[in-house]
């Protein structure tokens, strides 16, 4: 097959062999690229219009036990800045967002065990509480069945958790031997099973990533069938075992994103803070090549500087929530239009809860 060949493959069936699969990605090229994300958008039209939706990202605490080698806030970064924020702090974060049109508020964290699981069910219902209309995401890691569960029952919707890569000998590469992807995916597979809308992803140009790690990343996601993915490049932090590893580049991503929307068309697909770090105009081309979501930061801005999964992450411009009117114009200027709704996954709204 041809480039051409492929895309239209994708475009009507939404899936190519393997080795189709491969070759499309590493052929990529200006003209192929263009094809696909043209084919991207049509398929993105077809389900959600020129709509984009808004998540407020609160990043609530940096604290971490985990110490997976590439995130500046492993537990071994001694340099890295830690805060948690209070319940009262989290609950006028989410006041600000949604008096500026937000309706998904997002909680993300370093795993952090000085909240309970009460208290994180606690800040979930307040929230459920006092702003209805508004769903809730969680990324706060690695937990159980009956963790999840709990958090569900107090109101929780959306639940993301990246599976970072599919490959359990890369994963080993990644991250230290008390992290394996096997209980990565169960904790992915609990979170569909309760009815949450899944999120998952992997980080593009991680070190001792292949290629085909990236095939077999589109292949562990289109057998999970998450709500929503997350993917953006690694980029190098500076204290972390990986400071001299190359970061990625837009130009991969932003191709994968293309695939990503033909092979899921109703997939909730964010353009990454990742994304619009590495390059000034990421997020506009990730729109343009089928992404619908965008995550502009609502934490508090004394802490913003302090969330730093890498070196550089964008934080007091225009990805901030108090600049939504820039960020509004910015997506009508390619044709968008930023909706202040909850935009759930097609069928996976409140009515459908379980
Ligand atoms: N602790 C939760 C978890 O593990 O899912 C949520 C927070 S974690 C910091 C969020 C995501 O940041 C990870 O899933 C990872 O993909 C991304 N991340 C961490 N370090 C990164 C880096 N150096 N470059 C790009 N993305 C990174």
């Amino acid at each position: 097959m041809n480039q051409k060949e492929r895309i239209e493959q994708l475009f009507e069936t939404g899936i190519l062999p393997k080795e189709e699969m491969r070759a499309l990605i590493e052929e990529r090229d200006e003209e192929s690229s263009e094809e696909l994300f043209v084919k991207a958008r049509i398929r993105k039209e077809e389900n959600f219009g020129k709509d984009i939706y808004l998540r407020g990202l609160i990043e609530f605490s940096s604290y971490c036990r985990n110490d997976c080698f590439y995130c500046g806030l492993r537990r071994s970064n001694t340099k890295a800045q830690r805060y948690h924020l209070s319940k009262e702090d989290i609950l006028t974060c989410a006041r600000q967002g949604y008096a500026l049109g937000f309706r998904t508020i997002v909680l993300q964290s370093g795993e952090d065990l000085s909240y309970s699981d009460e208290e994180i069910a606690d800040i979930v219902r307040s929230i459920k509480k006092e702003m209805p209309e508004t769903a809730v995401t969680l990324s706060i890691g690695e937990k159980t069945y009956e963790q999840y569960l709990l958090y569900y029952k107090a109101g929780a919707d959306r639940y993301l958790l990246r599976h970072e890569t599919a490959d359990p000998v890369h994963y080993a590469k990644l991250h230290p031997s008390d992290l394996s992807f096997e209980n990565r995916k169960r904790c992915l597979y609990d979170l569909k099973k309760i009815g949450y809308q899944v999120g998952a992803g992997m980080m593009v140009e991680a070190p001792f990533q292949t290629l085909d790690n990236l095939v077999e990343d589109l292949f562990f996601l289109k057998e999970l069938q998450p709500h929503m993915i997350g993917t953006g490049p690694f980029i190098a932090h500076k204290d972390t075992p990986f400071k001299d590893m190359p970061s990625g580049g837009s130009e991969l991503t932003i191709f994968l994103l293309g695939i990503l929307r033909l092979m899921f068309p109703k997939v909730l697909l964010p353009a990454t803070t990742a994304l619009g770090t590495i390059d000034p105009y990421g997020r506009e081309k990730g729109i343009m090549a089928g992404a619908n979501v965008i995550m502009p930061n609502l934490s508090p801005k004394n802490v913003r500087g302090k969330y730093m999964l890498y070196d550089g992450k964008i934080s007091t411009g225009e990805e901030a929530a108090e600049s939504i009117e820039k960020i509004r114009k910015r997506m009508e200027a390619i044709g968008c239009h930023v909706k202040n709704v909850r935009g759930d996954a097609p069928g996976m709204g409140p009515e459908n809860r379980q």
